[in-house]
């Protein structure tokens, strides 16, 4: 498989939008806090759009260079990457969050302090949902920025290239297996933030050479009709007006099987995906 070696978060994310490394911080949400945020029905945005005044988090602190850009860490992946518009409104930990943070905040046993409501711009990265390397062990310090003594060493995992289309098959599989597992809050916040054109990546695909005499008398065998169901095909083909079905190896041919008439079957659509997945 081809891989690329880890990277910076912050140079990735610094580069991906255009705004200087010193203008980026990383802002890992402990898995802790996490779980009582959510349980008390908060969000990761409510927890990120209001910071302590002149407290390490303060994205735009008076004596620090502004923050930009902050990539959001929540379970040790990239949540998000959020663009900080400015200042929205003052007051206090209490009064400029949603009464589930008041209720998280309480129950972590924070008193109100001066706060800054950002007003904050979900991005569209490409690098969401990424593992992310390095914090382990810092459990402490949640914020970096670029003077920060590990603000490098913050890496997403190496994006693994497919080395071909089942692979890629098979992680969409795990994911989906993930998304249906999960919550449909949880998956509508990851789909707010979700990149709506999708990623490119090129694989390499081995494919078996079949013999073209083979499909044409396993079709002409077949006269029209399912060899499975007994159906006829469910459509004619536009360029020909040929009966539409699909010739099926009985043993696959990845698994040693012929490629002759004999070993295959013609089939409808659906008694094809049948021999596949049921
Ligand atoms: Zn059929």
């Amino acid at each position: 498989m081809k891989q690329t070696g880890p990277m910076p978060l912050a140079q990735l994310v610094a580069e991906e939008f255009g705004v200087p490394l010193d203008n980026v911080m990383l802002l890992r949400h402990s898995a802790e806090s996490v779980k009582k945020l959510l349980a008390a029905g908060g969000t990761v945005e409510d927890y990120t759009y209001t910071q302590p005044t002149e407290s390490a988090y303060d994205y735009l602190h008076p004596l620090k260079t502004p923050v930009e850009l902050v990539a959001v860490i929540v379970r040790d992946h990239l949540y998000g990457v959020f663009k900080v518009l400015g200042v929205e409104r003052e007051g206090t930990t209490y009064s400029l969050t949603s009464e589930a943070h008041q209720r998280f905040d309480m129950a972590r046993g924070k008193p109100p302090r001066p706060a800054k409501r950002f007003s904050m711009q979900p991005m569209q990265t490409a690098y969401a949902g990424l593992p992310v390397h390095g914090w382990e062990g810092r459990s402490r310090t949640a914020v970096q920025r670029s003077d920060g003594s590990f603000f490098l060493e913050i890496a997403v995992a190496p994006r693994v290239d497919p080395e071909d289309s089942s692979t890629l098959q098979q992680q969409l599989n795990q994911r989906l297996q993930a998304a249906l597992s999960d919550t449909p809050a949880r998956r509508r916040e990851r789909l707010a933030l979700a990149p709506k054109l999708p990623r490119i990546v090129t694989v390499t695909t081995s494919a078996f050479v079949r013999n073209a005499d083979v499909i044409a008398e396993v079709l002409l065998r077949a006269g029209g009709k399912c060899e499975s169901c007994l159906s006829p095909a469910p459509f004619f083909r536009r360029k020909d007006q040929s009966p539409y079905l699909e010739v099926h190896h009985k043993v696959r041919l990845a698994d040693e099987g012929e490629d002759t008439v004999a070993n295959a079957i013609a089939l409808c659509p659906n008694c094809h995906r049948r021999e596949h997945y049921a």
